[in-house]
């Protein structure tokens, strides 16, 4: 139990470090490749930007936030948004040009640990995960539900306390990336700086699912500069504005990603 925990823990805190990747190869610009992103909100009682999907259709505020995504994406790439009404995630649609997106609280990611598992660590993961219940059961003589409560509890409660739960996270493995609600962004004055605090989020995640890690250096110093989408913080100022670009390195590390099989 303490391996599956220590392992999955690590992978949450590594999650920003940079990955060595192959030397990158020059793409010609001219052509683009397709990205298709679904994204999902989840019922979250009280939430203001979920009931503005669920009860308020004339006041949806993600349609201006996945527009402003687009609007970010689409200078480089085909971008197709859908926003889905169902909240179960269809992950056989997915893979690197499809990818999935959900507006979701920690508690309600964290009753599907077996995504969360997989996002951060693939195979292995499941492999280690299916191996700790073995180890579980034959140790304490408990079924296999029990025991994978037992270790799925474990993982909850270590999760809760190393992450804030600000912003989100996603994964390159499973083509998913998860939205929480933000304590930070309800200091927007108006719902045109939510709506862009939520925007900087989503196509910051997306960037991480499409193979993007955070740029080396932080704020002033980043390599790809101050208001780089990738940079794991912005200032609120540049939040609230939208105040974001991508540099021409990460647009072509995307493509080759997108056309490696
Ligand atoms: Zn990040």
């Amino acid at each position: 139990m303490e391996t599956t925990r220590r392992e999955f823990l690590r992978a949450l805190g590594t999650s920003a470090v940079v990955i060595a990747l192959n030397p990158l190869e020059l793409i010609a610009s001219e052509s683009r490749d397709k990205i298709s992103v679904d994204g999902y909100v989840h019922r979250i009682p009280g939430d203001r930007l979920s009931d503005s999907f669920h009860k308020d259709e004339q006041r949806n505020l993600w349609v201006p936030v996945y527009n402003k995504v687009r609007d970010f994406y689409s200078n480089d790439f085909d971008i197709k948004i859908d926003l889905r009404e169902e909240q179960e995630v269809n992950e056989r649609k997915l893979d690197r040009n499809h990818v999935a997106v959900e507006y979701t609280t920690m508690d309600e990611m964290l009753n599907n640990p077996r995504d969360v598992l997989y996002a951060f660590g693939g195979q292995e993961f499941m492999d280690e995960l299916e191996a700790e219940i073995k180890r579980a059961q034959k140790a304490e003589g408990w079924d296999y539900k029990t025991a994978e409560a037992e270790i799925f509890s474990t993982l909850k409660e270590g999760t809760n306390k190393t992450f804030s739960g600000e912003g989100g996270f996603g994964s390159e493995i499973s083509h998913r990336a998860w939205i929480l609600p933000s304590k930070t962004y309800d200091r927007a004055r108006n719902d045109e700086e939510l709506v862009n605090a939520y925007a900087f989020s989503v196509t910051h995640e997306i960037g991480h699912v499409l193979s993007l890690e955070h740029p080396i250096g932080s704020g002033f110093f980043s390599e790809y500069g101050q208001h780089n989408f990738m940079n794991p913080t912005g200032e609120l100022k540049d939040i609230f504005s939208f105040n974001f670009d991508i540099h021409p390195d990460q647009v072509r590390q995307i493509k080759q990603y997108l056309r490696t099989d």
